[in-house]
């Protein structure tokens, strides 16, 4: 497999699949976080300064029929250019002949952002479509460099189809893609204990597949968010009103028993900060999970159980995190998950090596701005749950495997 380290892009042009999927301000469209731009910055800047040049493509939104302004690529070339210093040219379709030939023009050193993959149906929809599309995509490039962890579990025509066009030595993985099958990786090989995974959110049918998956090879398993009371209610709990999988109950109770043949430690929240309805003004009590009265939900975990998670977290040297404790959205219900963040910085400056993913862990990273203090937050939340849980991803197996 060829490895982008080694590589030396001069006098090449690159096609790289980036993910400029990144959100623009509803009146301006201007981007409002650049945190998916900066992430590409590494491999858009090792091909200019060896003397190649780099052809950009990206999906934006969800477009359904074709073109759309709002979703439109161009939208985010000047935030590109005052990153990379350079100025950055646009075409305005992906695969007409004006893309092509501008993509051969290319001078050595130039970068050229192609318009939003999604205004067709070829990349993503049109099965039948998209082997001629992707044709169409690497017409003109001499290597390909996957850099778009976020699609990866995606077979799209940019993200896995392309790849059939260009030779092994021609086609690799960015250096953010490296990153974060290097920090999976970690995670899932590492023998450092003790080794602890966070799981919350909503659901558990989501996560039991990482669960089962990382159960063999992990100490603890900490449960937290609306999943919890899956678990309280199949070991015979009140839950009230609070969120619960009633056809999950069983699997529940497995995760449980295999738990307990794996020699894992799982820590499930002992108390609750309730609320009378699912609103940010809702009113508020505390209760233990496994008797939350009726008419009320736990929204939150207690001071109680965020001193266990924490102790726990602090004290570990592998941790993964994926999914808030609480409704982390409204202030009242977002304590527990902002004691996780803070519990994960702790270990990471104790040595231990901390992952986060999932949108809304990530989110909840970046709102008590720790996002430096963790090891490595994952920029794609499906992609990386798909890999932990073992699965082949089109996107990697597309590069890694052939
Ligand atoms: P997921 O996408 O499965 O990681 O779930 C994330 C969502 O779970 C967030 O929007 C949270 O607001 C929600 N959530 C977390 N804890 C609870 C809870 N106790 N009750 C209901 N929803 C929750």
């Amino acid at each position: 497999m060829q490895i982008i380290d080694n590589y030396n892009f001069a006098g090449k042009k690159a096609i790289v699949r980036v993910d400029f999927n990144v959100p623009l301000d509803k009146e301006t469209l201007a981007v409002t976080d650049d945190t998916r731009i900066r992430g590409a910055l590494p491999t858009i800047k090792k091909i200019i300064s060896d003397g190649g040049s780099a052809i950009l493509m990206s999906h934006l939104g969800r477009p359904k029929e074709g073109p759309e302004e709002k979703f439109s690529l161009k939208h985010i070339i000047s935030t590109l250019s005052g990153h990379l210093g350079v100025d950055v040219k646009f075409v305005n379709d992906c695969i007409s002949e004006e893309a092509i030939a501008t993509k051969k023009a290319l001078n050595p050193g130039e970068v050229l952002v192609l318009e939003n993959l999604r205004f067709y149906k070829q990349e993503n929809k049109d099965k039948q479509g998209m082997k001629d599309f992707a044709a169409k995509l690497a017409e003109g490039a001499d290597v390909y460099v996957n850099d778009a962890f976020g699609t990866a579990h995606r077979a799209h025509a940019s993200t896995a189809i392309i790849a059939e066009f260009f030779s092994e030595e021609n086609k690799m993985f960015g250096f953010l893609i490296n990153n974060e099958l290097k920090s999976m990786d970690k995670v899932i090989k590492s023998t450092d204990k003790p080794k602890t995974a966070i799981m919350g959110g909503a659901k558990v049918s989501d996560k039991i597949q990482i669960i089962s998956r990382l159960l063999p090879s992990i100490d603890n398993l900490v449960i937290g968010g609306g999943m919890t009371y899956t678990f309280i209610k199949a070991q015979g709990g009140q839950i009230g009103n609070s969120l619960c999988e009633n056809d999950k109950l069983d699997l529940a109770l497995d995760i449980i028993k295999k738990a307990k043949e794996n020699n894992v430690k799982v820590y499930i929240p002992t108390d609750a900060v309730n609320a009378d309805k699912f609103d940010a003004e809702a009113n508020t009590d505390l209760s233990k999970t496994n008797e939350t009265p009726d008419g009320w939900m736990g929204l939150d975990i207690g001071e109680d159980t965020i001193k266990t998670f924490s102790e726990v977290i602090a004290s570990s040297k592998v941790v993964l995190w994926n999914g808030p404790m609480g409704v982390f959205e409204m202030d009242k219900f977002s304590k527990g998950t902002s004691a996780v963040a803070k519990a994960l910085a702790k270990a990471t400056s104790n040595g231990a090596f901390t992952l986060i993913g999932g949108g809304d862990s990530v989110a909840a990273i970046n709102k008590n701005k720790l996002a430096n203090d963790v090891s490595y937050v994952s920029t794609g939340g499906g992609a990386m749950l798909e890999y932990m849980e073992g699965k082949e991803l089109p996107g990697i197996k597309a590069i890694r495997n052939q």
